[in-house]
């Protein structure tokens, strides 16, 4: 048997690291196992990186939380992660377009409620509903076809690749130890603890573990008798190359959207597709990805598209994800499920992962009846 920790992470992506740094601020020793040959390189890697979730007033209350601590807290993360690596994770406050109007009385509700949760300093409004010549002024690229959209300023995004090897590089400046190759196979139980965990790369053992699998993380919890309802769920980019600061707003229409990137790449995005774990990309996705992001800004008519991927998302029910321990072992927690928003709600779950790490005895849990992101 190799290594004692006092927290072992089954999965490096973006919550498994965010809450190996708050448990390793606390002065844990922290060890992550992935599976690949990095960490970083699934959902987390292929993400848009928008802060906000998308029509963010169709989720319940506990999913705006968890975006409210994100909003507030990802300007400060990603200036402390450049600082600290060199690494920038590009975070941009580029506003956000969105160009569906017709659920105007629950953004306007949800806008409210959110800005007086946030309690910005920054007295910019957060949300207004704007019409033709505003959304020409905002973002001159866009279509003439849009008559109103919602703007919400101080939305922001990070470029998920950037933000990850920052991540990763600061995490390894912290003594955090990351194991590629170290796919955990099995969890080793005994008397109501887990007592180890079977890997690749040998048997290992800590006094806490945190599951952040990922789309991976039910089948491995399977075998503990737990049913995790967080299934794979594809989606597909495609990018294009355009000059720098050609377009500058995250827009949104018709369930697609264009973000575009400092250095002038645009992503367009992005597909659901309930195919299991296949993470092949489509002519059928490229098609109707390109189609969406000609329609809101025609000008990338005759920009090449250099790139296309999929990625898939840990889908959970409403999105809402499982932040918790296991019923029937106390040093275990889950934390997965993040579906389409893991970037913007992993800070927020990774507080809340990390508390239960540090607390065994927190109320916190599936026997408590009020708490959202429950197991059961
Ligand atoms: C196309 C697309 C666009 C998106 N856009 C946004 C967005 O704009 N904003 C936003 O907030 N979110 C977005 N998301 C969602 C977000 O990316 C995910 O919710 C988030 O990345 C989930 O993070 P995770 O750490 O749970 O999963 P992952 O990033 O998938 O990480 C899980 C890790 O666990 C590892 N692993 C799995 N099994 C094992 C094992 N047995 N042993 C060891 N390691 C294992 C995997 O290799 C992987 O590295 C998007 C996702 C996609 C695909």
């Amino acid at each position: 048997m190799t290594g004692i920790s006092d927290t072992l992470i089954i999965g490096g992506g973006i919550i498994g690291l965010l809450t190996a740094r708050e448990l390793v601020q606390t002065g844990q020793s922290v060890t992550v196992l992935e599976r690949n040959n990095g960490a970083g390189l699934e959902s987390s890697w292929a993400g848009g990186g928008i802060l906000t979730p998308l029509y963010p007033w169709r989720y319940p209350e506990s999913v705006t939380n968890l975006s409210v601590i994100g909003h507030k807290n990802y300007p400060k993360l990603a200036d402390d992660l450049l600082q600290a690596t060199g690494i920038d994770p590009e975070y941009v406050r580029s506003g956000h377009l969105v160009l569906d109007t017709e659920e105007y009385d629950q953004a306007k509700n949800w806008s409210k409620e959110f800005s007086r949760k946030v309690s910005q300093k920054d007295k910019t409004r957060f949300f207004t509903q704007i019409g033709s010549k505003e959304i020409a002024r905002i973002e001159p690229e866009l279509s003439e076809n849009f008559l109103n959209a919602f703007w919400f300023p101080t939305i922001g995004q990070i470029r998920n690749p950037c933000m990850m090897k920052s991540l990763i590089k600061d995490l390894i400046l912290k003594g955090v130890k990351i194991i590629p190759h170290a796919c955990v196979d099995k969890i080793n139980t005994d008397a109501g603890r887990v007592v180890s965990v079977e890997t690749s790369k040998g048997k290992r053992s800590a006094d806490n573990y945190l599951l952040a699998a990922g789309a991976w993380s039910a089948s491995l919890l399977n075998e503990t008798g737990v049913s995790l309802d967080v299934e794979p769920v594809r989606g597909q980019m495609i990018l294009f190359k355009t000059e720098p600061g050609r377009m500058r707003r995250i827009i949104m229409n018709n369930g697609k959207y264009l973000i575009p990137r400092k250095d002038g790449h645009i992503l367009a995005g992005s597909t659901l597709e309930y195919v299991g774990f296949n993470k092949e990309i489509t002519d059928a996705a490229y098609q109707e990805l390109w189609q969406a992001a000609v329609y809101m800004a025609p000008f990338l008519e005759h920009a090449p598209v250099v790139k296309q991927w999929a990625g898939l998302r840990p889908g959970s029910k409403d999105g809402i994800p499982t932040i918790d321990r296991h019923p029937d072992f106390e040093n275990l927690v889950i934390c997965s499920g993040h579906f389409r928003n893991g970037v913007i709600l992993g800070l927020g779950s990774a507080q809340i992962a990390a508390e239960l790490v540090n607390e065994p005895s927190s109320n916190k849990s599936k026997i408590d009846p009020e708490y959202p992101y429950s197991i059961m």
